[in-house]
């Protein structure tokens, strides 16, 4: 699912392809993908509109047009914004198209279907309204801080990190407790920290509130630069990006940690795959959370590595003393082969 930086690059691939152009008619195939308004005064509304630019909010794109209005694209799982020439054949997953006035076409095609689009006003103060009514309140307001943003300080996220209960990998999925981050860029974001995913956010020193502020800001910072990560369905207006292959944990389970030469796991975390390792994010006892070692435990269908408890090495950090003895036993029952 694409996150910040693949929602950013589709924004500015989008404002340097199609800024300024001017909508001759848009058109929503499949209905089901349009929140508001209804398809007929969508056409309406749209036709005839500059595209003044593209931004995003969040993970979602804001195409600006003139006139007040915002047309806004959430991609969800599998969505793609393309631009083609008008005389591109369309395959059966277009679910929307913007004709423009130069002979070209703006496609959202999107396979599973999940994807949402929006036509709404632009309020007073930039941001979109909940309705063709500027007055109206804003679409995006319960979104947390951007993170790329200078708003998105050491001192607020330490505070509101202290106020929370969750564990650090729910609670950064989150949208409203911060705006982008999805499962690539927490789980890579908690490695950067060397925090273990299931750690209480409430837990966190000062320190390592810094060192995950940082992370974050440097991992997203990084991944806008390489076009986001073009894993399954997404790609960019203007191309693939190169993220995917400096993910240091993702997709990575039972592969050696690029750190410590530990091995990465995989679990079921809130029914996501989580990726983190062992040894250089360890759990202190003091910061597991009731269920914790419950959740730890992959299931039999995405079971791709050893269970956590066989993953543990003898150096684990964060490990019991039995567990370190268990895995001191298997160790010599392999023959030494760790
Ligand atoms: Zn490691």
């Amino acid at each position: 699912m694409p996150e910040l930086p693949e929602v950013e690059t589709v924004a500015r691939d989008l404002a340097r392809l199609v800024g300024g152009a001017t909508i001759h008619t848009g058109r929503i195939i499949r209905a089901a993908n349009l929140s508001t308004p209804d398809t007929e005064t969508f056409a309406r509304a749209i036709a005839g509109r500059r595209i003044e630019g593209v931004r995003r909010r969040a993970k979602w794109v804001l195409v600006d047009l003139d006139g007040g209005l915002i047309l806004m694209v959430h991609l969800r799982m599998t969505g793609q914004l393309i631009v083609l020439p008008q005389s591109a054949t369309p395959d059966r997953y277009v679910r929307a198209e913007l004709q423009l006035n130069d002979r070209r076409v703006i496609r959202f095609r999107d396979v599973r279907a999940f994807g949402r689009l929006a036509l709404v006003a632009r309020r007073a103060d930039g941001s979109p309204s909940r309705s063709l009514d500027p007055r109206d309140d804003a679409a995006l307001s319960g979104h947390g801080p951007e993170p790329l943003e200078a708003t998105f300080t050491v001192s607020r996220f330490t505070s509101d990190l202290k106020r929370r209960r969750g564990r650090l990998k729910s609670l950064l999925l989150d949208q409203r407790f911060i705006a982008g981050l999805g499962n690539i860029y927490v789980d890579e974001a908690l490695w950067r920290a060397r925090l273990h995913p299931l750690a209480t956010a409430a837990s966190l020193r000062a320190a390592e509130a810094e060192r995950l502020h940082s992370a974050i800001v440097a991992l997203l910072t990084e991944a806008v630069a390489a076009r986001g990560s073009s894993i399954d369905d997404y790609t960019g207006p203007d191309g693939d990006g190169a993220m995917q292959e400096r993910l240091a944990v993702y997709q990575r389970g039972g592969q050696p940690c690029l750190r410590c030469g530990g091995v990465i796991r995989r679990v079921l975390l809130g029914g996501r795959g989580t990726h983190f390792c062992p040894r250089c994010q360890p759990l202190p006892r003091g910061r597991r959370a009731a269920g914790s070692k419950r959740d730890l435990m992959p299931t039999a269908t995405t079971r791709r590595g050893p269970r956590w408890s066989e993953a543990l090495t003898e150096g684990s950090a964060g490990a019991t003393a039995a567990e370190r003895a268990a895995a001191r036993r298997r160790a010599v029952r392999l023959g030494g082969a760790r």
